[in-house]
């Protein structure tokens, strides 16, 4: 063992002897080793730790020992909560009575969830009362209480608002970073929320941000956030499809008349700014029409010119505010927000044989994106210069070499599971229903599902795969399921009380789609079944997909819907054993599975499981439990 392993392992030793139930999991320290040693030579380490391997002590005891700096970024604002709430507190005590060490964390959020001193003040001294006119009372309302909040608080951050405050109040108060023209230029910049917060990360070991911050700050020549040595990326499963939205850039009529609007609170001459704020409606028409579509490179002609015309009205408006002798804080916000906007437009038009260009709607309005097909390139400065920790409960195959990593699957790390699958838990597959496009589907899945929740006497998570299927069944068993069993459905309550619900009701069942397959932690007889309607497969309209299929040629099912598919099915899979007393089923009823060749690959995730086709073992599973 290497010196670092040992170092790093005796701390674990303190750390753990401090948690309420001190254990000694096997997994975590064979973890612990390979961590320390990735930072000991600066490599990049891909670790897989099942549930219950406690994979963040995992990581972060040997970050502590090495005494190195670090940035820890996660896709999920449970894991964040976790990291916050448990697993931080416990290591900046542990080190408070250890001579010789110290350790600070830090949480960092985007520019957009700080309060902006400037506006605050604009709004405050009456200066842009404008911006509160023809606005909803309540909003007004809202604004007034944020700016009085501002005095008291000491982070101007939105989860600390002690009241309740909608989206449209707060844009009013805050600033994305495309309109900050930064704390050099700014008035307020020496007492501005989002500059105190990073200065706090500054002087932090460890600090904790999501997936999107960080794709962002790779995309801004990794300015916003301070110099780390290593970064971790957990729940890394989630991490090619974040750098794909952060390297993407996405552009609307609405975007182009609201960069038309910053300008017009500068300019004196509005001629441009109305000139520019027309172009964005033009464009909006312009795309109404390729809504759905995959567009061609060079863009069509119309589409093409409607984005050049813009881009030089934004050169002249550029020009004009450069020409403007006084920097008043609207003409250094005009200037960033008119600067961004041109750099959108030319990057649509610029695109590249790796872009693919799309145009969807959102909420009714045409959205024009260029995204990246692989993400490689983005991240390939960051495994040169930085020591990275990449892990999460399932890897999906080829994800290494997706994200522009030399690591095979055969290289990744899988450290042993404290669980006894074998005993704990069963696989189902239900080889005896119709097909999904079956006419007799319906109601044999239903049955089906019904079958099973008896068998469970509840407790039991149902993830459908679309919203149609799931409210057919919710229908169809409402009231049917058995005495004394409740039924919710996804959209009864919001997420956390939702759970909340079904946590405290064992006699209870959830059914819910895609959003569920992760972020539910329901340990203990609260779940005892999991039944997954079919194999989550990714949508077949998705046009960046869809390019990655034409790349992919004739293995584009293998390489790029199945270890989606299987991604999603483990994730899923997942929620059921929690802790090392937790038993229970896991069901998914579609009859491919027992055909198709891409069973194996669609089922890696719950390889470890032990499989049944008949439902009499689902029978006795409970019933040897329940007894
Ligand atoms: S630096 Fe930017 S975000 Fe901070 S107060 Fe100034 S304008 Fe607002």
């Amino acid at each position: 063992m290497t010196p670092a392993a040992k170092t790093a392992l005796a701390l674990l030793e303190s750390v753990i002897t401090r948690l309420e139930h001190a254990e000694q999991r096997e997994g975590q320290a064979d973890m612990v080793r390979h961590v320390a040693d990735a930072i000991h030579t600066g490599s990049t380490l891909v670790v897989q730790a099942g549930t219950g391997t406690g994979k963040t002590l995992g990581y972060l005891v040997p970050i502590l020992a090495a005494g190195q700096t670090a940035v820890i970024a996660t896709y999920t604002k449970a894991l964040q909560d976790q990291l916050a709430s448990v697993d931080l507190p416990l290591l900046e005590a542990a080190c408070a009575d250890t001579p010789g060490l110290s350790f600070s964390w830090a949480m960092l959020k985007g520019r957009n969830n700080y309060l902006c001193r400037q506006r605050v003040s604009e709004i405050e001294t009456g200066h842009d009362q404008l911006q509160l006119n023809d606005v909803p009372r309540d909003v007004v309302r809202e604004v007034g209480d944020l700016i009085a909040w501002a005095n008291e608080t000491e982070s101007g951050e939105i989860s600390d608002v002690p009241f309740s405050v909608g989206d449209a109040a707060w844009r009013k108060v805050s600033l994305g970073s495309d309109e900050c023209p930064g704390a050099a230029k700014c008035a307020f910049g020496e007492t501005c929320f989002t500059e105190r917060a990073r200065e706090r990360a500054r002087n932090a070991n460890v600090i904790v941000v999501n997936f999107t911050l960080y794709g962002l700050d790779l995309e801004q020549d990794r300015e916003f956030l301070p110099h780390h040595d290593i970064v971790v990326f957990d729940e890394v499963h989630e991490l090619e499809d974040v750098i794909s939205d952060t390297a993407s850039v996405s552009l609307t009529g609405r975007m182009i008349a609201s960069a038309a609007e910053s300008a017009r609170q500068a300019l004196s001459k509005q001629k441009l700014a109305n000139a520019l704020a027309k172009t964005g409606k033009e464009l909006d028409e312009v795309l109404g029409q390729y809504v759905g579509q995959r567009l061609p490179q060079p863009l069509p002609a119309d589409l093409e010119g409607t984005i050049s015309n813009a881009a030089h009205q934004c050169g002249l408006i550029h020009d004009e505010l450069r020409a403007t002798i006084n920097e008043t804080p609207e003409l250094l916000r005009a200037t960033a927000a008119i600067s961004r906007m041109n750099e959108s437009l030319s990057k649509v038009v610029t695109g590249g044989s790796n872009m693919v260009v799309f145009v969807t709607d959102v909420r009714g309005a045409a959205r024009l994106t260029a995204a990246p097909k692989r993400v490689d390139h983005v991240l390939s400065e960051l495994w040169d210069d930085t020591t990275a920790i990449l892990t999460s409960a399932t890897i999906p195959p080829g994800l290494p070499r997706r994200l522009g990593l030399t690591i095979e699957d055969d290289d990744i790390v899988r450290v042993a599971s404290p669980f006894d699958y074998a005993k704990q838990s069963l696989l189902y597959l239900a080889d005896d229903l119709p097909a999904p496009n079956d006419a007799q589907r319906p109601a044999k899945l239903q049955a089906r599902i019904r079958e099973l929740i008896s068998l469970s006497g509840g407790s039991a998570l149902v993830l459908f795969t679309s919203w149609n299927v799931l409210r057919d069944a919710a229908d169809a068993l409402d009231g049917k399921l058995g005495k004394g069993i409740t039924l919710y459905r996804q959209d009864d309550m919001p997420k956390k009380a939702l759970l909340a619900a079904f946590r405290d009701n064992h006699a209870s069942c959830l059914f819910a789609t895609r959003g569920f397959f992760q972020g539910v932690d329901v340990p203990g007889d609260a779940l005892r079944l999991v039944i997954l309607d079919k194999v989550p497969f990714p949508a077949m309209n998705d046009p960046l997909l869809d390019a990655r299929r034409d790349e992919a040629g004739n293995s584009a099912f293998m390489t790029v819907d199945v270890p989606i598919a299987a991604a999603s099915l483990a994730q899923a899979a997942g929620r059921l054993i929690r802790t090392a007393t937790d038993h229970g089923v896991v069901a998914i009823l579609d009859p491919r599975l027992s055909t198709k060749r891409y069973k194996s690959a669609v089922l890696y995730g719950v390889a470890h499981m032990p499989e049944t086709n008949d439902l009499r073992q689902v029978q006795e599973f409970f019933a040897s439990r329940l007894a």
